[in-house]
């Protein structure tokens, strides 16, 4: 039910978790984080309220890094359980994806990628796309444009963000009739269900439209439509009060 990435000179674990907090009034039922980090990727995720993955990380601390995502779940397709909270991954376990919403034709994919060789590890709708991202990454080498050809074969809700071990420092988010901000900072960048997340770094926001790509880096923002073509961004400040 809440979605944070974030890539910039910070823990990336910090201010996912600080911003996952941020987003609990939300409500959800599991939670996990996901860190890009001496060139692999790290995950921890938990059913539960975000304390029981916050135990989960004290006795199994992820290695430091600058790129990360988090996500709270409510659960649609699958129990709330560890092994279907969020992040998925890739067979390879290289790329991590975050969802919320509902893939509508995930049983379609999920039957292809089985006939394909993979093997999916969770009941979720969300999981197909870990695999398909990583199908087509291998072949673009491009985490953005993965994520468009991706989103072109999905039906239903969505808001996706991905890491990719083999695309450092990039943060890559998708919109289909759920909402995604864009956090722009000083030399980082955030991403998020909504600007309570980020609004203690940052004020400069881009909220995203319907059926857009987004690729975040440090210093740099770029948004398309699912189709590739460039999109107009337009900035915005957030000028209410975060205090309330
Ligand atoms: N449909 C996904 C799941 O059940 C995402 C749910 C959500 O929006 O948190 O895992």
């Amino acid at each position: 039910c809440g979605i944070v990435g974030y890539v910039g000179p910070q823990s990336a674990l910090d201010v996912v978790t600080a911003g996952l907090k941020r987003l609990e009034y939300r409500g959800y039922d599991s939670a996990g984080v996901a860190v890009l980090a001496d060139g692999g990727l790290a995950t921890a995720k938990r059913a539960g309220k975000l304390v029981n993955l916050e135990k989960e990380l004290a006795a199994r601390p992820l290695p430091t890094g600058s790129t990360g995502i988090g996500h709270t779940r409510w659960a649609t397709h699958g129990g709330p359980t560890d092994a279907n909270a969020h992040p998925h991954l890739d067979n390879a376990g290289r790329v991590a994806v975050v969802h919320n919403g509902i893939i509508e034709n995930f049983a379609e994919l999920r039957a292809e990628l089985a006939e394909r060789g993979h093997d999916l590890a969770s009941e979720t709708d969300t999981e197909v796309v870990a695999h398909l991202l990583a199908e087509e990454f291998s072949s673009c080498a491009d985490l953005a444009e993965a994520m468009r050809l991706v989103c072109g074969k999905l039906l239903g809700a969505f808001t996706l963000v991905t890491v990719h071990a083999d695309a450092p420092d990039v943060v890559v988010g998708a919109r289909r009739n759920s909402p995604l901000v864009v956090g722009v900072g000083e030399g980082e960048s955030f991403l998020a269900s909504d600007v309570t997340a980020f609004i203690e770094h940052t004020r400069s926001a881009i909220e995203l439209g319907q059926d857009q790509v987004v690729e975040l880096r440090r210093d740099k923002v770029t948004v398309t439509g699912f189709d590739g073509a460039p999109a107009d961004v337009r900035t915005y400040h957030i000028d209410w009060d975060a205090s309330a």
